[in-house]
């Protein structure tokens, strides 16, 4: 079974995030617990808890079919001590409320060295906070995102997230997240079925299909190797369709969070459609 979403709004409480999902036919969503640009949010309260876990259950959404997105201020590698100690405390928050929600991931950001340390000290610093969020809160599976490999951006190649992996202690508490996009965008060629079926033999080999716990599904504006995140809709981008279908056909796949974070939310009731039917399922959800 395929889980298929999108990235959606929790504007106004947490529990609006699977009200959002289920209105665009989602079986999978993704989601901010807090404002994504702003260090600190008020806790969670007993209410937001209660709701949020009420509207997942009305929904049909279990922790399986929920991806939330960490903020994008934390840089888990941060060379400077004083700006590690404030992304560490802010991951280890997202971190509780994740746990709080009862779910299961939280997929985050690897971190940037800012041309201040060596990539493999920035790497080092990335595994210790993830070890460090693992002593502070139970349970909850590290998800690290791939990127584009913008800027000083590290995480784009894929022996780069098999070292942060290397340096995590709980090995069944840390994962991987690949967004198309960025993976296209780092040098993996995914334009044909050809193309995807060596992209992702080179992502089993370095890395391991068992660490792939969500996806994000982007085509992209942007080009092949060109680092660049720019993300489009499904099928109208520089990945193209074909890579989408031959996804949606392949077992290693199923069972995860697949989530759109395409440009145009108002076609995502149709490229959710679309993205089911390649898979063989119902377009219409059915819970
Ligand atoms: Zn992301
Ligand atoms: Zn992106």
């Amino acid at each position: 079974m395929k889980y298929i979403g999108a990235h959606v709004s929790a504007a106004g409480g947490v529990a609006n995030a699977p009200v959002n999902a289920a209105a665009i036919g989602a079986t999978a969503f993704a989601f901010f617990t807090k404002n994504q640009r702003q260090w600190k949010a008020k806790p969670l309260t007993e209410k937001d808890i209660d709701d949020f876990k009420a509207a997942c259950e009305q929904y049909g959404f279990t922790p399986a079919q929920i991806l939330p997105h960490d903020s994008y201020l934390i840089n888990p590698g941060h060379p400077e001590d004083e700006a590690l100690a404030k992304s560490r405390t802010a991951f280890n928050d997202e971190m509780l409320r994740c746990h709080q929600l009862g779910l299961h991931l939280l997929n985050f950001h690897p971190g940037s060295h800012l041309k201040k340390i060596e990539k493999e000290a920035c790497l080092a610093r990335i595994a210790e906070s993830v070890n460090l969020a693992h002593e502070e809160v139970p349970d909850v599976c590290t998800v690290i995102e791939n990127t584009a490999g913008q800027g000083t951006n590290l995480g784009w190649r894929l022996e780069e997230i098999a070292a942060i992996i290397d340096g995590v202690k709980e090995k069944e508490r840390v994962g991987v997240c690949i967004d198309t996009c960025h993976f296209f965008a780092a040098g993996y060629d995914l334009t044909s079925a050809k193309a995807c079926t060596k992209s992702f033999a080179e992502f089993d080999r370095i890395i391991g299909f068992k660490y792939l716990k969500g996806m994000h599904l982007n085509d992209a504006k942007s080009t092949l190797g060109s680092h660049v995140d720019r993300h489009d809709s499904i099928g109208k981008g520089n990945i193209s369709a074909e890579c989408f279908r031959w996804l949606m056909a392949d077992s290693r796949f199923d069972g995860i969070p697949l989530v759109l974070e395409t440009v145009e939310p108002k076609i995502w009731p149709q490229e959710i459609a679309q993205l089911k039917r390649w898979a063989g399922q119902p377009p219409l959800s059915t819970q």
